[in-house]
């Protein structure tokens, strides 16, 4: 059942989930269809968080989930239903366009390596241990080496391939050349895994279908609903506060962001001096620039591919997604 109001909801539920970003329904989901009663608070009027879109002149524009790496399939199964799972598609045509170079590819480690060699003229054997050294890269490892002397080892001098290798990266989460290589590595490695995927029909069918399997399995959804506190006594949560109501809970997850999650609503007295240590070193990243771009019906652009990059300056990187 979906609300708008939190005058509609019950008094008290199993586990109350805050936010209705692709974590909180992944979470409002999994915990319903293990038995529990819960209730899902979201403080937009939409649900969906960043996985959100808008509508101009009759063209609906996705504002993410342009391009995911093939986990998202087995994520999916997992998590979600076999309708969603089969809806994930590929991009073959990934564009990069700036002054330093154009191509195409299908974003995958065997075309990678193939320009990095034809068009980049690097021998196949940097390509490789370049590759097997990113592929191996794990959270446990020695985080003191950046991106950029990562580059700077297997490609030195090459702004160029720098390009190359980090845009995609630096629009998918927001690292820089400054940040660990582990930021870096494990994001690409996903990606040349299988190269690029999205969800067909875009995100507003898939967050229809995803509200659509948390109602199915019992979640109770109440948009227009901002938390305001978390409650917890003696160590346990004992409900939330929301628009001003107070609803009873054994258990709270937050989607509501970390920072704002242990500073603001549960309060930093809840938490362990080690764990707030642990915390305060935590980096928020920034996001991306965007450019949208609406076709009108029966108008083509020449030779488009599904995911274009483009970019003015190295450390600059906005990505323009067309229809696919
Ligand atoms: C411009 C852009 C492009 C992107 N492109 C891609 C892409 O191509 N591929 C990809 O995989 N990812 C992409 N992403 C990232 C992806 O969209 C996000 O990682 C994902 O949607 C985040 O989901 P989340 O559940 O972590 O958080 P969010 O989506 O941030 O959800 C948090 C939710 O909690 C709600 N909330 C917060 N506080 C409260 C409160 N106190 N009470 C009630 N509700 C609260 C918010 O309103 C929001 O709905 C992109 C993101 C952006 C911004």
């Amino acid at each position: 059942m979906v609300y708008n109001s939190i005058d509609e909801v019950k008094d008290s539920y199993d586990v109350v989930v805050i936010g209705s970003g692709l974590g909180g329904l992944t979470s409002a989901n999994r915990l319903a269809r293990a038995g529990h009663s819960v209730l899902l608070l979201e403080h937009h009027h939409q649900l969906g968080g960043l996985a959100t879109w808008f509508k101009r002149q009759g063209h609906i524009f996705d504002i993410s989930l342009h391009g995911f790496p093939y986990g998202m399939v087995k994520t999916c199964r997992k998590y979600w239903n076999r309708a969603i799972m089969d809806s994930i598609v590929q991009l073959k045509n990934i564009r990069f366009e700036n002054p330093q170079f154009s191509i195409t590819t299908t974003f995958d480690r065997q075309d990678f390596a193939n320009i990095l060699h034809r068009k980049f003229k690097v021998e196949h054997s940097v390509i490789d241990d370049f590759f097997n050294a990113v592929a191996g890269m794990n959270f446990y490892d020695d985080r003191t080496m950046t991106t950029g002397e990562l580059f700077e080892q297997f490609f030195p001098g090459r702004s160029d391939i720098h390009r190359l290798l980090m845009e995609p990266i630096t629009y998918a989460n927001g690292s820089t050349l400054a940040d660990p290589a582990i930021t870096y590595g494990i994001v690409f490695s996903n990606f040349m895994n299988k190269g690029v995927f999205t969800f067909s029909g875009g995100t507003d069918r898939l967050i229809g279908m995803m509200v659509d399997e948390v109602e199915k399995n019992g979640v109770t959804i109440c948009t227009r609903a901002r938390v305001e506190k978390i409650i917890i006594e003696q160590g346990r949560v004992r409900g939330v506060v929301a628009a001003g109501r107070t609803i009873a809970a054994r258990a709270a997850v937050s989607n509501g962001g970390i920072v704002n999650t242990i500073n603001k609503l549960a309060g930093r007295e809840a938490f362990p001096a080690d764990f707030l240590n642990s915390f305060d070193t935590v980096k928020v990243n920034n996001s991306s620039c965007q450019v949208y771009m609406g076709i009108r019906a029966g108008e083509t652009i020449p030779d488009i591919g599904d995911l274009i990059f483009t970019s003015k300056a190295p450390e600059f990187s906005s990505a323009e997604m067309l229809d696919p």
